[in-house]
């Protein structure tokens, strides 16, 4: 049976029980909107310590949407959720910890389905998994084809991932651990990530990376560069969303010789500057392929800057400049 509901509809549902439970259990509203998200995939009120009155109320919320009975779009459920974790980030995160808009996990997955060419099933890890929000708007793009991973140190985050995966049935393993220590996950086939910005505090096991500063801490952001090509297979493919300024730091001379011997840069893509706060704070897309016997250097490399997405027009003529770099490197 399937029931017509807005996204805004089932946003407030979310936002309501996360207030309610916020308050109830003295908890974030992120956290609540975990628990929420885990009692709408059960179908009733988990927390067994809520008063009477607060249980019949979230029931009921819970029963005019029931998710098991209707069959929302994958996507409708996944927006009224990111919507919820916006307004749970505005209340508290840290910088760093920033969701990952879906107009990029949307971009990513179609440069995705570009290069991927005829190859329906793949592996996938997203070693900064966060709320889950960049990989599911992936798996919402592929659905039933992909198996992932998803790695994160902010177990709230995890929490808010897992709930997600649930609510969205993709079948995703999630690790709460640091990226950067060893890792159990078979090597992939695709890598995405938004990388963590930064100094990366653990130097001792820093050490064990190529990418490792010399001098005082090294920079989180090139280590997870360094452990996703340790762990994605020959001619697998990496998108990365990077600092702008990732080639002019003071580490950026060993990267650049660290990734001509590893990989091939595939592309370079600069994201609407209205995307980010500010102009430092914007970012681009990496588009690297490991190297392989077999694979080829690119012709050229994709160098390209993204209008605003309002801008219609403009978008259409970096499509096309984007289609044609991916069928002159098809024609080999
Ligand atoms: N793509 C994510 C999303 O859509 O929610 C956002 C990723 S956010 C920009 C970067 C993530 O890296 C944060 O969730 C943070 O907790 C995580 N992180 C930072 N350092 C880490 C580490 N050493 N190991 C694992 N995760 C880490």
């Amino acid at each position: 049976m399937n029931q017509e509901v807005s996204i805004e509809q089932l946003f407030s549902v979310f936002d309501e029980s996360a207030v309610l439970l916020g308050h109830a259990l003295s908890i974030t509203y992120l956290e609540a909107l975990g628990e929420t998200a885990e009692n709408l995939f059960h179908g009733y009120v988990m927390q067994e310590e809520l008063n009477d009155v607060d249980e019949k109320r979230l029931q009921k919320l819970y029963d005019n949407v029931n998710l098991e009975r209707y069959s929302y779009s994958k996507e409708l459920i996944r927006k009224s959720y990111q919507l919820a974790i916006l307004k749970g980030m505005k209340e508290h995160v840290q910088p760093n910890h920033q969701m990952t808009p879906d107009s990029i996990g949307i971009f990513i997955s179609y440069l995705m389905r570009k290069s991927n060419g005829s190859k329906r099933t793949f592996t996938l890890l997203d070693p900064a998994v966060g709320t889950g929000n960049l990989v599911m708007t992936v798996l919402n793009e592929f659905d039933e084809m992909v198996e992932a991973h998803g790695i994160d140190l902010d177990d709230v985050l995890l929490k808010l991932a897992y709930a997600g995966a649930n609510l969205l049935q993709h079948p995703i393993t999630l690790h709460n651990q640091d990226a950067l220590e060893p890792l159990l996950i078979d090597p992939v086939d695709v890598v995405v990530c938004d990388l963590p910005i930064g100094y990366y505090p653990n130097d001792v096991r820093a050490a064990a990376y190529r990418l490792k500063a010399d001098n005082g801490h090294s920079y989180a952001h090139h280590l997870f560069i360094e452990q996703s090509l340790n762990h994605i297979k020959p001619g697998g493919q990496l998108f990365f969303i990077i600092p702008n300024g990732l080639f002019e730091s003071a580490e950026a001379k060993k990267l650049q010789s660290f990734l001509t011997e590893e990989a091939y840069i595939e592309g370079v893509i600069q994201l609407p500057e209205s995307l980010f706060k500010n102009k430092q704070a914007a970012k681009s897309i990496l588009m690297m392929r490991k190297k392989a016997p077999g694979v080829k250097k690119p012709k050229e490399v994709l160098l390209a800057s993204m209008p605003s997405l309002t801008d219609k027009k403009a978008i259409a003529n970096i499509m096309q400049k984007i289609d044609r770099w991916f069928s002159a490197q098809q024609k080999g």
